[in-house]
C-alpha cells in the first residue's frame, strides 16, 4: 500500500513538473470504451457476472467488448451473495461499465446496488486481481499510434515483464491466476524463490512468443535499441537479441558466472541444478544457495559457478543495472510490455529518459504510471499510449503497421524454421 502511495506521489510530482501539459487525469481509466479479445478467446463468449447487468444487448459479452476478469476469495456464506454470479473458484467476468458500477457501490451507501458486507469484501478483494481487456477497435487504434510513435522515435527502448511470457507457458505474478495472487490466497508469505514466476513448463521447453520475436525483428530493423527485462526465462536471448542489447535485471536461468573471476557462461540448459560435489554456500542476502555445481574453466581459476538469478534480498548486478540506466537515460520512448511496473527499479527506469518521455504500456493490469501515458503534448495529443490486453495481440497489429504485407507474411511464415533453431539451442537439465 505504501508503495502505491509513493508511486502516486511520484506521478503527481511528475505531473506538476509538466503542468503546461493538459492531462486527462480527471477521467477514470477503465473508460476505454468497448473492447477485448485474446487470440484463443476470439471465439469465446462470456456472460457478464453482474446479475442486473443493464448493458444493451444483455449479459452476453462478445469477445469484442471491453471486459474485466477478476477472481475473489470464495465465500462460505453463499446466501449473502446476491449481486454477482460468482463462478468456480471465485472467478467473474464483467462489462467494464458493470464493474465500474460495482466498484462504486462498494464506496457509496446510497448506490442503487445494495451489497452485503460479504459481497462488498469479495468485490474489493477481486479488484486486486482485475485484468482488463480493451475493445478490439481500441487496440487497433492504439496499435497504429504505437507503430507511428516507435518508428519516429530517436531512441526507443523496451521494458518487459512476466506478461509477455505467459503465452509461452510461464506463470504470471498478479492477476487472476498470478503466483502472488495464489500466494496471498494461501496466506503463505514465505519468500523462498518468490522472485520468479512459476513456470507451468520446464524453462528449457519454453519458446519465444510472438512478442519476443517481434521485438527481435524490430531491433534488427533499428526501430528499437535496447531491451530491459525483469524475466529470467532467457527467451529474449533465445529469440536472437544480442547480449549487449539487453539488460536482464533479475538474471537469466541459462547464465551462470564465476564466483572468483566473474566470467559468464551461457548454457543450453538451466543453471539451477545443484551438485553434491560442490559445497553449498548460503547467500548472505537471499539465504539461498546460488552455486550450480560446476567450476570455472578459465585457466588457473576453478572458481565455483553461481546462477545469476536475483532473489528477494539480492542486489541487482552492477553492470546490468548500469547498462539499463544508461539506455533508459537516452530513451525518448519506452514501450513497456507485460509488466505491472511495481517492482523496483522498473519505476525509476521508465521515467529516466528524455522529456517528454513517450510511455507506451500494454498489459492486462493497471500500473502506477497509467496516467502518464495519457498526458497531452503541445499538439494536444496524448504523448503515450495505454493498452489493456494481451501483448501478442497488440504486437501483431503493430507489426502489420510496420511491415509490408509481403514482409509480414514472410517473417511470420519463418516461425516454423525459427522454432527448429530454438530447439537446437536448448537441451534438458545437466
Ligand atoms: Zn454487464
Ligand atoms: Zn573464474
Ligand atoms: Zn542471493
Amino acid at each position: 500500500m505504501e508503495f502505491w502511495q509513493s508511486q502516486c506521489k511520484r506521478a503527481k510530482f511528475y505531473k506538476s513538473v509538466k503542468s503546461s501539459w493538459k492531462t486527462e487525469l480527471g477521467k477514470e481509466l477503465p473508460k476505454l470504451a468497448n473492447m477485448a479479445t485474446s487470440a484463443d478467446q476470439n471465439e469465446k463468449e462470456f456472460l457478464c457476472c453482474y446479475k442486473d447487468c443493464g448493458v444493451t444487448g444483455g449479459r452476453t459479452l462478445a469477445a469484442e467488448d471491453a471486459r474485466v476478469d477478476v477472481r475473489a476469495f470464495e465465500s462460505k456464506s453463499k446466501q449473502k451473495v446476491k449481486v454477482v454470479d460468482w463462478q468456480e473458484g471465485g472467478a467473474a467476468t464483467f462489462h467494464r461499465a458493470c464493474w465500474s458500477e460495482l466498484l462504486k457501490a462498494t464506496k457509496d451507501s446510497t448506490s442503487s446496488i445494495s451489497l452485503s458486507d460479504v459481497e462488498r469484501s469479495m468485490i474489493l478483494d477481486a479488484k486486486k486481481t482485475a485484468e482488463y481487456h480493451d475493445s478490439k477497435s481500441s487496440v487497433l487504434h492504439e496499435a497504429k499510434r504505437i507503430a507511428y510513435i516507435i518508428k519516429n522515435s530517436r531512441h526507443c527502448i523496451v521494458f518487459t515483464g512476466a506478461g509477455i511470457s505467459t503465452a509461452a507457458g510461464i506463470g504470471d505474478f498478479r492477476g487472476i491466476d498470478g503466483k502472488w495472487t495464489k500466494r496471498d490466497k494461501l496466506k503463505n508469505y514465505g519468500s523462498k524463490g518468490a522472485g520468479q514466476a512459476a513456470s507451468q513448463k520446464p524453462v528449457e521447453q519454453l519458446r519465444p512468443t510472438y512478442t519476443h520475436e517481434a521485438l527481435f525483428k524490430l531491433m534488427e530493423m533499428g526501430v528499437i535499441k535496447f531491451v530491459i527485462s525483469q524475466n529470467t526465462d532467457g527467451l529474449h536471448r533465445l529469440s536472437g537479441i544480442p547480449a549487449d542489447q539487453i539488460a536482464e535485471l533479475h538474471g537469466n536461468s541459462f547464465i551462470e558466472k564465476c564466483e572468483e573471476c566473474e566470467r559468464r557462461y551461457e548454457r543450453s540448459f538451466p543453471c539451477r541444478k545443484k551438485s553434491t560435489a560442490v559445497p553449498e554456500k548460503k547467500c548472505p542476502r537471499c539465504r539461498i544457495n546460488h552455486r550450480t555445481g560446476r567450476r570455472c574453466s578459465q585457466p588457473g581459476c576453478q572458481g565455483f559457478l553461481m546462477n545469476t538469478i536475483i532473489n528477494f534480498g539480492d542486489y541487482l548486478e552492477k553492470d546490468v543495472i548500469g547498462g539499463a540506466q544508461t539506455q533508459a537515460t537516452m530513451a525518448d520512448c519506452v514501450l513497456a510490455l507485460g509488466s505491472t511496473l511495481m517492482v523496483s527499479p522498473a519505476n525509476d527506469l521508465v521515467l529516466m529518459g528524455q522529456q517528454p518521455i513517450r510511455l507506451l504500456i500494454c498489459n492486462r493490469q493497471t500500473t502506477p504510471y497509467d496516467i502518464l501515458c495519457l498526458l497531452k503534448g503541445p499538439d494536444d495529443q496524448p504523448v503515450g499510449s495505454r493498452v489493456f490486453g494481451d501483448c501478442d495481440i497488440l504486437m501483431k497489429q503493430v507489426m502489420s503497421e510496420l511491415l509490408t504485407p509481403e514482409e509480414l507474411q514472410s517473417w511470420e511464415g519463418g516461425r516454423k524454421d525459427r522454432l527448429v533453431e530454438y530447439g537446437l539451442k536448448r537441451t534438458t537439465v545437466r
